[in-house]
């Protein structure tokens, strides 16, 4: 009888430690603008709170100094031609892609910038330019032709950079970064198509992250992940349509025109946040093909699913166990 009690105080015990650690560890959220985009943070633990608050100002800071529309920002001003000393956060991401765009060989290039303006998607007045104005726009896409030495860059006259390619991913591992000095071991980062989670759920189960459906308006699939990014790029995010024909906002630096490469959508899972942005555009403007056989020969570890305009789905074969398709698709797991 004694040894009964002890043991049901000790379950109460026990259950009275559970309950309060699970009281503590209680998901903290929050949500905002920025970045062109929605931006959704949960984190747990007792620092939840404080490593909310740091990140929104990670975020809007690095904003306010990519913003290509915000003429205030550091990249527009740099845009218009005035000669600007970067600040070390614009320094380093600028040196990262363009390590990306000579790894990818250059289908991720921070200097498409002229063809995306050009086509209306930063003026709000989207339009198909000429053959001659696309010709004529060619030779400033070129992130060869970017010389950057510490903080001083030199931006040969016309050439323009947009770093909307690499921002997000870039800005999550700066929170993530952030999260874990801190000390929180459980959250997840929603910044728009990038998601970014920090170990697993607190209840010690994989993130569950959906993969939408680029051809309608439930998900692709579910991937089952701990402290990995899944970052998604789809032409169904921004696109205007003319004459029958749709625009979508990831370009091919080669042509100065939107991809048209046959995918629709490219999801990438990865460590690095911002390693999986830049491949997000990267392959989808290198096309299926391309891609896996940039993915076999590539020194970055990355899986990827793939969604062709034909609805196929093509993904890597690292993602066999934790990719779960929605419905009866055809699902092509690819070396
Ligand atoms: P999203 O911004 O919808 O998450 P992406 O990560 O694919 O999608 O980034 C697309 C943005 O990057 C575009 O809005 C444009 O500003 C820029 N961009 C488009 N094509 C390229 C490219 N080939 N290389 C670098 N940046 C690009
Ligand atoms: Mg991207």
């Amino acid at each position: 009888m004694k040894r009964l009690l002890r043991a049901a105080w000790a379950a109460l015990a026990v259950c009275l430690v559970l309950s309060g650690c699970v009281r503590r560890e209680a998901p903290r959220e929050r949500q905002f603008l920025a970045m062109d985009t929605i931006i959704s943070l949960t984190a747990s633990g007792p620092a939840a709170d404080a490593a909310l608050d740091t990140a929104r100002e990670t975020i809007l800071s690095l904003d306010r100094l990519l913003s290509v529309t915000d003429p205030s920002s550091e990249l527009a001003r740099l845009n218009g031609g005035a000669t600007v000393s970067l600040s070390d956060e614009t320094a380093d991401l600028l040196a990262f892609a363009l390590e990306m765009a000579a790894a990818t060989g250059g289908a991720v290039d921070p200097t498409v910038y002229p063809a995306v303006r050009a086509w209306g998607f930063t003026t709000d007045s989207y339009r198909v330019p000429s053959d001659e104005e696309l010709a004529a726009l060619l030779p400033l896409i070129d992130y060869t032709a970017v010389s950057l030495d510490g903080g001083a860059l030199s931006l040969p006259a016309g050439m323009m950079l947009d770093l909307g390619g690499f921002a997000k991913g870039w800005a999550g591992d700066r929170v993530l970064e952030a999260w874990r000095a801190l000390g929180v071991e459980s959250g997840i980062l929603r910044l728009g198509g990038n998601v970014q989670t920090l170990g697993a759920k607190p209840d010690g189960s994989p993130w569950v992250v959906g993969v939408r459906d680029p051809w309608g308006d439930g998900l692709l699939g579910t991937l089952a992940v701990r402290d990995l990014a899944v970052v998604t790029s789809g032409s169904y995010e921004r696109y205007f349509e003319q004459d029958g024909k749709t625009y979508c906002h990831i370009f091919d630096p080669a042509s100065a025109r939107p991809a048209e490469s046959g995918l629709c959508s490219v999801t990438i899972v990865g460590k690095s946040g911002a390693e999986c942005d830049a491949l997000s555009t990267a392959l989808f403007v290198m096309g299926a093909e391309e891609a896996a056989r940039f993915r076999r020969a590539s020194a970055m570890e990355f899986e990827f699913i793939l969604a062709d305009t034909d609805g196929v789905v093509y993904v890597s074969s690292g993602l066999r166990d934790v990719f779960a398709a929605e419905g009866a698709r055809e699902v092509r797991v690819i070396a």
